[in-house]
């Protein structure tokens, strides 16, 4: 395991101020010390309380994508933003739905992300898992049960495969235009950690907030966004406290107007 000081900003892609102490699983051996409460993957749905916590992170080693037996097997390190390219060079649609997500894959199958109607669960055939005391075990899809940004998997992911489907490729092309320019439009892709509170039954997280009047609402250098109020907005001087009281403020106004307790979807370590 390698161990180095690094800034929040760059572990976290709403760019928090201070630094962390990062340990750098470079192999499978390694993964028996990671404590999973302070793990990290893509760090774009996470915010990290302290400064100097001991944090964990899987090593390059970790993201690597190749098609093999009819199947897309993928490094849980491995960013969106190297699937898209390999996906469009080999005109693969499968994971198509999250293009402009700034993820790591292992986090993505973790939290069963989703859009545009689709989500993780739809695509998996299995993840490889590490769990304390068993060592790597493959989950098949049919193994881990999947909720709204949830799943059942206790362990770090290492390596998940997915369906192999194809579609031509200027439509892959125009598929990644149209969803980063539907993000675009719709929320933010830089300085964020995506959705703050997971949509409660029957209603929009966003929506409330927005009713409760505090699109806009900005505490120092943190600031709910004007385009859609279920994003918080920082930068690389953002305190991470400033974004904890946001979140506290959304979640009471909105208890106390429409009595709709919102859960975070973003992790707190
Ligand atoms: C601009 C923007 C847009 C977004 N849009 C969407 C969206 O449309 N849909 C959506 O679902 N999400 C969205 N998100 C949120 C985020 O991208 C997803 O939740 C993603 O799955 C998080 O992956 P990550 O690797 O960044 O995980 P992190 O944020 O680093 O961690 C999230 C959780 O996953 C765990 N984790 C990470 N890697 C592993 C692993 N290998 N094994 C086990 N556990 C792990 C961490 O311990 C933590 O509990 C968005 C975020 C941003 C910044």
């Amino acid at each position: 395991m390698i161990i180095k000081t690094i800034p929040l900003s760059h572990l976290t892609t709403i760019h928090l101020s201070g630094y962390s102490y990062l340990n750098i699983v470079e192999s499978m051996e390694d993964l028996a010390s990671v404590e999973q409460d302070y793990f990290i993957g893509g760090g774009s749905n996470i915010i990290i309380k302290d400064n100097f916590i001991k944090l964990f992170k899987l090593s390059e080693k970790f993201s690597y994508i190749r098609i093999e037996n009819d199947m897309l097997i993928v490094g849980a390190a491995t960013k969106m933003s190297k699937i898209m390219q390999f996906c469009i060079n080999n005109s693969i649609s499968s994971l198509d739905f999250l293009y402009g997500v700034p993820l790591s894959i292992g986090g993505a199958v973790f939290m069963n992300a989703g859009a545009f109607q689709n989500s993780i669960k739809d695509k998996l055939i299995y993840a490889k898992v590490y769990l304390k005391g068993s060592g790597v075990k493959t989950l098949y899809c049919n193994e881990i049960n999947f909720s709204y940004r949830k799943t059942s998997i206790k362990g770090i992911v290492t390596e998940a495969a997915f369906k192999y489907e194809k579609d031509d490729r200027q439509n892959l092309i125009l598929k990644v235009k149209k969803n980063i320019s539907t993000r675009v439009k719709n929320a933010h892709i830089h300085n964020t950690f995506g959705s703050v509170f997971k949509n409660p039954k029957d209603a929009y997280a966003g929506k409330l907030v927005e009713d409760a009047k505090l699109k806009g609402f900005i505490k120092n250098s943190a600031k709910i966004s004007n385009r859609h109020a279920n994003y918080i907005i920082g930068s690389k001087e953002t305190e991470v406290y400033d974004i904890l009281f946001l979140i506290d403020k959304m979640k009471n106004d909105v208890f106390k107007l429409f009595s709709v307790e919102l859960e975070e979807e973003v992790k707190i370590i």
